[in-house]
């Protein structure tokens, strides 16, 4: 493992966008981010595990959005655990050898959401593994700001799972669940995890839908009430749902899938005066009955992106913590960082829900 505490260390292993086609390039030579010398008010990371996420699978798979979006030579990867090896001037947070983990968004520049309490959503950013190098090397480069100390009774495969987990966190905070029935649409690994959170806030009722029959066990192993296959009658399920809710509907609906099918059943089941949550991420425009499902519904409507700086990550800290938040089981495989190739494959065969890369020690 190359250090670059030793002056002639300027390299180190990488996963790198190098061309425009699908897949991701190992690069066992990739120069150290600015040389291995963090700027003022940065840390140089190394990072110990590497989550695989939905986002890196368009930008292997090379979709119409990672097209308009990744620029090529970028190492790749947003999720992750390391430890701090190196300081930039004016760094007084942390030490070398803080385990940490981090949020992925890093504001570039004031704009009125930066500045009212709701960076998530910050005009100018930039996003690591996406506009910037990412997680999936031996070291990266963050500002402090940014960087998240890892309590000692976390370890290192959860906190590179944080950022999908806040994912989770902050939608079902978001909408609200306490003591309201909800339905999770698409239980992948955040659909799975919002259905811990929900179940630890205090949700009365979850039902959740989804179309592989592996996913829909664990959701009811994970809490939920109801799972019901998408594949099956979508007016059986309604009249499940129905009838659980005294004929109204679910009072929360929070989509994780993107699908179209799946975004009308939702708003389908959704009472009127409901809310629903969106996080799921459509691959291109959809066509959605706005005045059914949502004029004449009365239905209140929250886009969902990221995670609350840094409130949701103090959410989740305490739910991990205070043992709410099942995670072993949505962790389903542990790799090597070599072995990426393998990673991709298990999430697009649907035989993995989340693949975590080994990186360095
Ligand atoms: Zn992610």
């Amino acid at each position: 493992m190359s250090s670059p505490t030793s002056s002639a260390t300027k390299t180190m292993r990488g996963l790198v966008k190098s061309e425009p086609a699908p897949g991701l390039t190992y690069d066992p030579a990739r120069q150290l981010p600015r040389g291995g010398q963090p700027g003022p008010g940065e840390v140089l990371i190394r990072v110990r595990k590497a989550g695989i996420c939905g986002t890196d699978r368009h930008i292997w798979e090379w979709d119409e959005w990672a097209q308009g979006r990744i620029p090529i030579g970028i190492v790749t990867g947003h999720e992750f655990a390391g430890v701090i090896e190196r300081l930039g001037p004016g760094v007084s947070h942390f030490k070398p050898g803080d385990r940490v983990s981090g949020e992925g968004h890093i504001v570039t520049g004031p704009d009125y959401n930066s500045r009212t309490g709701n960076e998530h959503i910050a005009r100018e950013m930039e996003v690591i593994g996406i506009d910037r190098d990412g997680c999936f090397a031996d070291y990266l480069l963050m500002p402090q700001e940014n960087v998240w100390p890892l309590h000692d009774s976390i370890p290192d495969e959860v906190g590179a799972v944080m950022d999908p987990l806040g994912n989770a966190v902050h939608t079902v905070m978001e909408a609200g669940v306490s003591a309201r029935s909800v339905l999770v649409t698409g239980v992948g690994t955040i659909g799975l995890m919002a259905v811990s959170v929900a179940r630890a806030a205090g949700a009365s009722r979850i039902f959740v839908v989804d179309i592989d029959e592996k996913r829909l066990e664990l959701a009811r192993r994970l809490g939920a009430d109801e799972a019901f296959d998408g594949r099956g009658s979508r007016e059986e399920m309604l009249k499940t749902i129905r009838a659980a809710t005294r004929g109204e509907g679910v009072d929360v609906l929070l989509e994780m899938s993107g699908a179209e099918p799946a975004i009308d059943a939702g708003f389908e089941a959704l009472r009127n005066g409901g809310t629903a949550a969106l996080l799921g991420v459509p691959s291109k425009p959809t066509e959605f009955n706005l005045s059914k499902h949502v004029i004449f519904k009365g239905a209140k409507v929250l886009g969902i992106y990221g995670r609350r700086m840094f409130e949701t990550w103090y959410q989740m800290e305490d739910l991990v913590l205070a043992g709410k938040v099942e995670l072993d089981e949505i962790i389903t495989h542990e790799i090597p960082l070599e072995d990426f190739a393998r990673g991709f494959e298990l999430m697009q065969s649907g035989d993995a829900i989340k693949v975590v890369m080994q990186v360095s020690d």
